[in-house]
């Protein structure tokens, strides 16, 4: 923090754009304060704080479930909207982060700028196919968290570009969906294993599974064989978990931990 000389707080995110990409205010974008303040970089000069954006709103859009990248965790999570959709998962998600202080300034957008192992919203984005609105001095793009953070350096989130809005799927919203942190305790942010777990049946069978796997890498991923095995032979999922898991050297707790909450999602359907 030490080097900086501006504040800036624009009303919109072409004036937001703008300064990001002048070279002469080295600005870096701010949404709750919460992560970048630690982290900020010496090179940086202007603190681009994003709170007058009018990019804060919640709501339902052809049944989409739209989530403006400034609204806060505590927003999220006492969203009407939000409680209704999908069983209220995303609201739930958002419940689960640490301690009422960061709920009140952490938002999505800044969870989800930048990979981070134990944040919440990756793992729930990626479990309901959920899209993120980019938008850099070349126009506007809807991509995937994958496609999000392989665009990276051409897409820099608060560097470059800014995250103006995440879009989650109609479709996403008839599925069962659970939500585990599995943390020493419920204030803590980092977990031992995060899991979005989800699936939809059709005619007495599962049609669609999906177990989107956080907090052991920077980057959450899809545990393919898992998904596969739900769909095929009874009770193979959670075996096919464990398995998964150990292959990336999850750690055996966490590999028995994992295909346990598997199973009891997939008892639950
Ligand atoms: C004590 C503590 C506990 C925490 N507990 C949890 C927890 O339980 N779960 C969890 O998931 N996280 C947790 N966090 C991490 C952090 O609070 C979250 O990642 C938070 O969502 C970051 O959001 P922010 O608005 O504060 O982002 P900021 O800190 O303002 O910014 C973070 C990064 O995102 C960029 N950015 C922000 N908004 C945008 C945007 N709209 N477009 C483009 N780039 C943007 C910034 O430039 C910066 O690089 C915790 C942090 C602390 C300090």
């Amino acid at each position: 923090m030490k080097n900086i000389r501006y504040y800036a707080c624009p009303s919109s995110v072409k004036d937001a754009l703008a300064l990001l990409n002048s070279r002469k205010y080295k600005a870096m974008a701010l949404a709750g304060g919460t992560l970048v303040a630690k982290t900020l970089p010496d090179t940086v000069e202007t603190y681009l704080d994003l709170k007058a954006l009018p990019i804060k709103g919640i709501k339902l859009q052809g049944g989409n479930l739209v989530i403006g990248a400034g609204a806060t965790f505590d927003e999220i999570d006492r969203s009407k909207v939000c409680r209704a959709w999908a069983g209220g998962i995303v609201a739930k998600a958002a419940a689960a982060c640490s301690s009422q202080l960061v709920r009140n300034m952490a938002t999505i957008g800044g969870n989800i700028a930048r990979p981070h192992s134990f944040n919440i919203f990756p793992v729930v984005l990626l479990g309901l196919d959920a899209k993120v609105r980019a938008v850099s001095g070349k126009g506007s793009e809807l991509l995937s968290l994958p496609e999000l953070y392989a665009a990276s350096p051409r897409l820099r989130p608060g560097a470059n570009c800014l995250i103006t809005e995440v879009v989650f799927p109609a479709a996403a919203s008839k599925w069962k969906c659970e939500f585990v942190k599995l943390a020493k305790t419920d204030s803590s942010w980092e977990s031992y294993i995060t899991l979005f777990l989800a699936a939809e049946k059709r005619g007495g069978r599962v049609s669609k599974a999906r177990v989107a796997v956080g907090a052991l890498s920077p980057r959450p991923f899809l545990a393919a064989e898992a998904e596969k095995a739900i769909l095929g032979a009874a009770g193979a999922g959670p075996a096919a978990f464990s398995a998964e898991l150990e292959a990336v050297r999850a750690g055996e707790y966490r590999a028995a931990a994992g295909a346990a909450l598997l199973g009891r999602f997939i008892a639950s359907l």
